[in-house]
């Protein structure tokens, strides 16, 4: 009987190992056709200042609305566009949508910034076609200053020379450079000078537990007080409640987003937002 359970055992292994060989390979094919059917849409959640409580930025997140699955998160899919090199094509698209969003907001809010999630795969084989992305900017009239990309420290860990050759023309251009999820990775700090970051995004996970935990509190400061002293701008990242708000106000961190303030939100529900020149109390 042992015997044959674990011939049975074996037998399911193998099936659900082909199964996921299969579900991957369908994944694949849906992505493609995800690509060609414009199945994507590209959220976008506010950036409040501190100072004011006023957005004055948006991140752009994609999603995909998946004829039968329904919506898709980025971290169901984003790592099989980064294997089967599609995450070239789908970054521009993404590029182009928040330079979109952009120019919209800017009608609203004159110095207004869209951001942008790179991933590292964009920066290798080949590269950006950081001419195609001006030619965008130029199209829509939109100064390169309009639009933040968010690399994370990921890519840091195996940058050369192209890479920052990329990240430079970009930043030389005018774009500005965020560091996502700043803290959870290896930052290395020395590029944060080399590469001229404009911003830290402080990640949730040091957000999270403010109210409880005195450790957490401080690393939040000192990242704050570390970027500052850098001249860099600090954004805290996973604000879900006041009490956290607060707190980093209180820490002088610059800018908050989270689900306290609003998740992200159609192109033209941000607008409204921006119409109702929607404000977070702060106090
Ligand atoms: P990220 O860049 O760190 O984006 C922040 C994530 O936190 C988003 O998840 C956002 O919806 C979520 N979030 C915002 N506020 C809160 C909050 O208060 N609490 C909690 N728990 N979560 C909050 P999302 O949209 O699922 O994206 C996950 C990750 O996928 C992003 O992390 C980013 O690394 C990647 N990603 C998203 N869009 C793109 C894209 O267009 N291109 C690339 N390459 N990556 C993307
Ligand atoms: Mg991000
Ligand atoms: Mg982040
Ligand atoms: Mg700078």
């Amino acid at each position: 009987a042992a015997k044959s359970l674990g011939g049975n055992q074996y037998h399911y292994f193998t099936q659900s190992m082909q199964e996921a060989v299969i579900q991957r390979m369908h994944m694949i094919n849906d992505l493609h056709v995800a690509l060609e059917n414009n199945q994507f849409e590209t959220v976008f959640q506010p950036i409040v200042d501190l100072k004011t409580g006023g957005i004055c930025r948006a991140e752009a997140l994609i999603r995909w609305h998946h004829p039968v699955r329904g919506v898709i998160n980025p971290a169901a899919f984003v790592p099989l566009a980064e294997d089967t090199g599609l995450i070239q094509a789908f970054g521009d698209w993404v590029f182009l949508e928040a330079a979109r969003q952009a120019a919209k907001c800017r009608r609203y809010i004159p110095d207004f910034q869209v951001s942008v999630n790179i991933s590292p795969v964009q920066f290798r084989k080949g590269g950006i076609d950081t001419d195609v992305w001006f030619a965008h900017l130029k199209s829509l009239d939109l100064p390169p200053e309009a639009i933040v990309i968010e690399i994370t420290e990921g890519l840091l860990l195996e940058i050369d020379e192209s890479i920052t050759d990329q990240l430079l023309a970009l930043r030389d251009a005018g774009v500005e450079v965020a560091l996502d999820d700043f803290g959870t990775g290896y930052s290395l700090l020395a590029y944060l000078k080399k590469l001229d970051i404009d911003y830290v995004k402080i990640d949730q996970m040091f957000v999270k537990n403010l109210s409880v935990s005195e450790e957490d509190r401080i690393l939040c400061e000192a990242m704050t007080l570390m970027a500052h002293k850098l001249d860099i701008a600090v954004i805290a990242e996973g604000v879900e409640t006041q009490a956290q708000l607060k707190m980093i106000a209180s820490f002088d961190c610059d800018y908050a987003q989270g689900y306290y303030i609003s998740g992200p939100v159609g192109g033209a529900e941000f607008e409204e937002l921006l119409g109702e020149k929607y404000k977070i109390g702060l106090s």
